[in-house]
């Protein structure tokens, strides 16, 4: 017996949970529930973080979860809780599994079987964001090596494991040389203990049209959060519907299982939702904690469902499905089937599926680090980049001197371009004076000057060279 924490969320989350665990329960899920309550509910409630501080105890306690999907409210204050359980308990492996089921589900795609596996703790969802000036606002991408490490790992893991012949990683490293750069290098580095595995790195935009069009030229992939959350919905989507895959969120010793898609507010409470995602979680759920029997006869029972043309709302086609159900139906249809096995599809065997265990990431000693300039961002009003570098050479110390302006990224100073578009924030580079050293000192001296000139520095980010190599993006332009 396995206790695990349910929560039956938001929106279509309580008919598809009570779906799913009523379909695992039938076929002998050997599991005792602790239910807890999250989401919009607690949220309107006055917590802001959407779960009460008791329901974490009973989630690491368990350490096994079942989470149907949560709203989160937009805008305001809400952090999506989503995103801070996966981050609390350090679940870094987020695995998407999206299969068509051709010809019983319709889709442009017949061959297509790859996984997604995505980063899920860092990236643009570190949530750091902040408004600088009137016009400008930022969030924080931080790419972290032990978090590349950890997901390019898993991802080798799994394909080793699953059986799988390629792992293939999307970036944008053209673009993003620190951060995407760190990740496909560290891609590059981990593809090398794999040579059994093919690998290949493909740059994000192209590797996304692929996927859409030709899906089937993909087996696993590994990506980082964000490209990572957008393309397994259109993975899922182009499967036949968003309702259909499922998710693992995989951490050292916590495990989070859902469905891909969220909580779909405007199908709630009619009995029309797809119970298919949540318990295609609940399947990678039995399977992490070795309940592999259940878990093939629950998989084995809803493909004979698809194929015997019982189908939902979403994936209901006249020609090819038999009958229109509604949720309960469907997971009255799958209970009937337990036992059976799918004629056309194929039926699973999960005899290599238990829950991986990867070495602990350990940290690497230190490089050596040098301070080589420091860029200060100021919120200015005026539009000429020239008279901006007059002002600021007025802050200058003895060892850090202004070597360029930018404006979003762009060089505009020195030989900017008139045409360029500017707004009001603005990075000034320091870089020391020749045969000059620049230490944090200078830095400060540079920052009380400003305050004397009247020069209102928003932010200031240090340079630094890592074993002689300039660790910092040069101006664009530049
Ligand atoms: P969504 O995935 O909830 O729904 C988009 C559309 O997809 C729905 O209107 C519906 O037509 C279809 N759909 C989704 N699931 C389906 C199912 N099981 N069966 C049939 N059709 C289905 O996306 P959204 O509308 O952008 O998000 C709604 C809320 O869910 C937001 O508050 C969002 O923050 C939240 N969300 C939560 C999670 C999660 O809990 N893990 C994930 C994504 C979004």
């Amino acid at each position: 017996m396995t206790r695990i924490t349910v929560a039956k969320g938001d929106g279509i989350g309580p008919e598809i949970m009570d779906a799913t665990l009523e379909i695992i329960l039938a076929a002998g899920a050997k599991i005792e529930i602790d239910e807890i309550e999250v989401g919009e509910k607690v949220y309107l409630a006055g917590n802001t973080s959407g779960i009460a501080a008791e329901s974490w105890d009973i989630i690491r306690r368990n350490k096994i979860f079942l989470k149907a999907p949560i709203t989160t409210p937009q805008g305001g204050g809400y952090k999506s809780l989503n995103v801070t359980t996966r981050k609390f308990l350090g679940l870094y492996s987020n695995v998407r599994p999206c299969m068509s089921l051709h010809p019983f589900v319709s889709t442009k795609h017949p061959v297509m079987d790859l996984v997604i596996v995505r980063e899920n703790e860092e990236d643009l969802y570190a949530g750091i964001e902040h408004q600088q000036t009137d016009e400008v606002v930022q969030c924080l991408k931080l790419i972290s090596r032990p978090g590349c490490e950890k997901i390019i790992r898993y991802a080798f893991e799994y394909a080793k494991q699953q059986n799988r012949k390629k792992v293939t990683c999307f970036t944008k490293d053209n673009i993003m040389k620190q951060t995407d750069g760190l990740f496909h290098q560290v891609f590059d580095e981990i593809a090398k203990e794999y040579p059994e595995i093919e690998n290949e790195h493909w740059i994000i935009d192209i590797g996304a049209a692929k996927m859409a069009d030709t899906p089937e030229a993909f087996d696993v992939i590994v990506m980082p959060n964000l490209y990572g959350d957008v393309l397994s919905d259109v993975a899922a989507q182009i499967t036949g519907s968003v309702g259909l895959a499922g998710s693992a969120n995989i951490g050292e010793e916590c495990a989070m299982f859902e469905a891909i898609h969220g909580s779909a507010p405007r199908r709630a409470g009619q009995n029309v939702a797809n119970p298919s995602g949540l318990l295609q979680g609940a399947i990678m759920m039995l399977n992490h904690i070795g309940q592999t029997e259940v878990a093939e006869k629950v998989q084995n029972a809803w493909l004979k469902t698809l194929e015997d043309g019982i189908h939902t709302y979403d994936i209901f086609k006249e020609n090819i499905s038999k009958q229109k159900v509604g949720t309960k139906e469907f997971a009255k249809a799958v209970i009937a089937n337990i036992g059976q096995k799918p004629s056309i599809l194929k039926p699973v065997s999960y005899a290599k599926n238990a829950a991986l265990h990867l070495p602990k990431y350990k940290r690497k000693s230190s490089a050596k680090k040098e301070l080589v300039g420091v860029d200060v961002f100021i919120h200015w009003n005026g539009t000429d980049p020239n008279e901006l570098a007059e002002k600021i050479k007025g802050i200058e110390t003895q060892d850090a001197q202004l070597s360029m302006i930018t404006n979003r990224g762009i060089k505009v100073w020195p030989d900017g371009f008139k045409e360029t578009f500017c707004t009001d924030h603005w990075r000034c580079r320091f870089k020391p004076s020749n045969g000059s050293k620049i230490d944090k000192t200078s830095i400060t001296e540079l920052l009380a000057n400003a305050i004397k000139q009247d020069v209102d520095t928003i932010k200031t980010e240090n340079l630094y060279a890592f074993e002689g190599k300039a660790a910092y993006s040069l101006g664009q332009g530049q």
